[in-house]
């Protein structure tokens, strides 16, 4: 393979593999690097082809330009799906990746339940159907600090905007620094793969460690949480460290609109960093934004509902059922964690049944969550006690107001009590998505669909406007309830005008989608080009994109041999004007050169 940057370099640079300036007596031109092109491929030069006029991406060229077939995608995030068909998948992540990773072969590293040494050893890569799976058992020292710490009790409050459950260390940061450079050092043993797709806060600074060890290939990231505005960024220590590690990525995609602007504000306003057309130019090269609101697979709820549940499962799901019968109830289905607003929403649930007694049950699953935090710990001692308090109010012997359970239940189950319930309540102070959201409305019965009631600072919500969702402000109790009591009342006609629309989104944008949209989006950062036309891409790009930066370098040569050889002061001085505009003009094309390395090379290449 031939890149461009090597023939920039030795057609540029051979003046300074001399001794110095002074002692340099051959010429160098403008056309110096253009010769290297021809000297590579001579019979590449084709009527009417390369020359400083001749466009960046000719049609033909774009026609093959991410023609991608067969994409060796390598996947990296905290944890990694089961693919253990006897176990429930949760979260999107699982259902969106493992079939790519089964079908298309991917790789996907993540962490074991184990803790090791910190000592590197070859990735440990276990096929799963077409694909791979690697699980690192992450250095025990640091592990505190990368997870419990630096992740889930500094990023994690502060992405949802909750500086108040915020604690701070340089320690964790330390760990959390090393425990990502341990990934990185893992994954260098798949350097040679297409892509490198990274998820989640826990790994933000990964693609700057990729980058670093010289993985060229494309590299995203996909942010499952919100992004927050940047006063809020900058309770994280070492935020600028952080973000600028983010800028080595090649796409980073968000869930919302909201989260890519909070972004974008952020590099103005500590960068001023302008994002034009959701891209980013830095030195190192382009960083794109770009919003892929994370989905759910419909059709596999369609399926959980029609197929029988276990024994087992089956008498949870009657027996809790059972509560409800000739009555109404809501359902809350949230891991137990503070940015999920169980408490307020509990607070919300009380005020109906002072005005209408009886008048709706809470079924309230709510499994636990990093328990060895301690505000999680908290949090759970509020949640509990918020509940026991209307329990204490509003029950009888024959009637509980809320049902709590706190261990976890298989989606299928979930899929049932989805649609049993007339009233889904789903009130974060803060979600990147909310994937609960999407399932209690995939699960509804479309002649008598319940009601979503959602928080206005989910992600979902916006995907689902005021015509079809009852937004609320989780941090308002009152509204919480006054949306209840709506959603407990609600027509069947308005249900159905509301459930229809919010369905046909969850429909043309599934998980599925998802995945492959972002997969897409990424493979379009490395450009591939016939051979043929290698030579004209390389020139045309440098002549469109780059021509004030040539004309500098231009000039300067001209400059540089115009200067007698006899003064040596000014030969010397000439020379590193040269050099300076040279390396300004290679540092953005090496980034372009980086993405061309599977260019179907004839022999006369090699
Ligand atoms: N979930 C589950 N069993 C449970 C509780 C939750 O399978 O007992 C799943 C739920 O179906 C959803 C996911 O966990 O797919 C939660 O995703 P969400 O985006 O709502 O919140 P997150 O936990 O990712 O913050």
């Amino acid at each position: 393979m031939v890149r461009i940057r090597d023939a920039l370099y030795m057609a540029a640079l051979a003046y300074s593999s001399t001794s110095g300036a002074t002692q340099q007596d051959e010429t160098i031109n403008q056309h110096a690097f253009d010769q290297r092109l021809d000297e590579i491929s001579p019979e590449l030069d084709e009527p009417g082809g390369a020359g400083p006029t001749h466009s960046i991406v000719s049609d033909e060229v774009a026609d093959v330009v991410n023609q991608q077939p067969d994409l060796k995608l390598v996947v990296i995030s905290n944890r990694v799906a089961p693919f253990d068909p006897s176990k429930p998948q949760t979260g999107g992540l699982a259902a969106g990746l493992e079939p790519v990773v089964q079908r298309s072969g991917a790789v996907w590293v993540g962490s074991s339940e184990n803790r090791g040494d910190g000592t590197e050893r070859p990735l440990p890569l276990v096929e799963t159907g077409a694909g791979f799976v690697a699980r690192l058992d992450l250095p025990a020292a640091d592990h505190a600090g990368y997870y419990r710490g630096f992740s889930n009790s500094t990023l994690w409050p502060a992405l949802h905007s909750l500086p108040d459950r915020m604690s701070v260390s340089e320690h964790d940061y330390e760990g959390y620094q090393r425990t990502n450079d341990f990934i990185a050092g893992a994954v260098f043993d798949v350097r040679d793969r297409d892509l490198f797709w990274v998820h989640d806060y826990h790994l933000l600074p990964l693609g700057a460690r990729l980058y670093e060890l010289g993985i060229d290939r494309p590299t995203g990231f996909f942010l499952h949480t919100p992004w927050p505005a940047p006063d809020m960024v900058e309770y994280v220590p070492n935020h600028r460290e952080l973000m600028k590690s983010t800028l080595k990525y090649d796409l980073l995609g968000f869930q919302t609109n909201r989260d890519l602007n909070n972004y974008s504000a952020y590099l103005r306003t500590h960068f001023g960093l302008e994002t034009t057309d959701v891209v980013v130019t830095t030195e190192r090269g382009q960083t794109r934004l770009k919003k892929f609101p994370i989905g759910i697979d419909p059709k596999q709820f369609a399926d959980y509902l029609a197929a029988d549940l276990s024994p087992a499962e089956q008498e949870k799901v009657s027996s809790l059922l059972q509560n409800f019968e000739g009555s109404k109830f809501a359902i809350g289905v949230d891991r137990l964690d503070y940015t999920k607003g169980i408490d307020k929403r509990v607070e919300g649930f009380n005020q109906p049944l002072r005005t209408e007694p009886h008048s709706i049950s809470l079924l309230q699953i709510a499994p636990s969550s990093r328990a060895d935090v301690e505000q999680y710990q908290k949090y759970r001692e509020e949640v509990e006690s918020a509940i026991n308090r209307v329990n204490a109010e509003h029950g009888t012997d024959r009637w509980s107001p809320i049902h709590y359970k706190n261990d976890s239940f298989s989606q299928a189950a979930l899929a049932r009590l989805y649609r049993a319930a007339h009233v889904g309540v789903v009130t974060p102070l803060r979600d990147g998505m909310n994937l609960v959201a999407k399932e209690y409305v995939a699960a509804q019965d479309p002649k008598n669909p319940g009601v979503l009631v959602l928080s206005k600072f989910a992600g979902a919500a916006e995907d689902f406007n005021e015509n079809e969702a009852l937004l609320v402000d989780p941090n308002h109790p009152e509204e919480i309830a006054a949306a209840i009591s709506r959603a407990t009342h609600m027509p069947l006609e308005e249900r159905v005008t509301r459930w229809r629309p919010m369905m046909d989104k969850i429909e043309s944008y599934t998980i599925h989608d998802w995945a492959a949209d972002y997969i897409s989006e990424l493979d379009k950062s490395r450009v591939t080009v016939p051979a043929d036309q290698f030579l004209h891409l390389g020139l045309g790009w440098t002549n469109e994109a780059q021509m004030p930066l040539y004309q500098n370098y231009a000039t300067a040569l001209t400059a540089f041999n115009e200067v007698d050889p006899a003064d040596a002061a000014l030969k010397e001085a000439a020379y590193a004007d040269v050099k300076s505009s040279f390396e300004a003009l290679a540092a953005p094309l090496m980034h372009t050169q980086d993405r061309l390395w599977v260019l179907p090379a004839p022999e006369s290449f090699a």
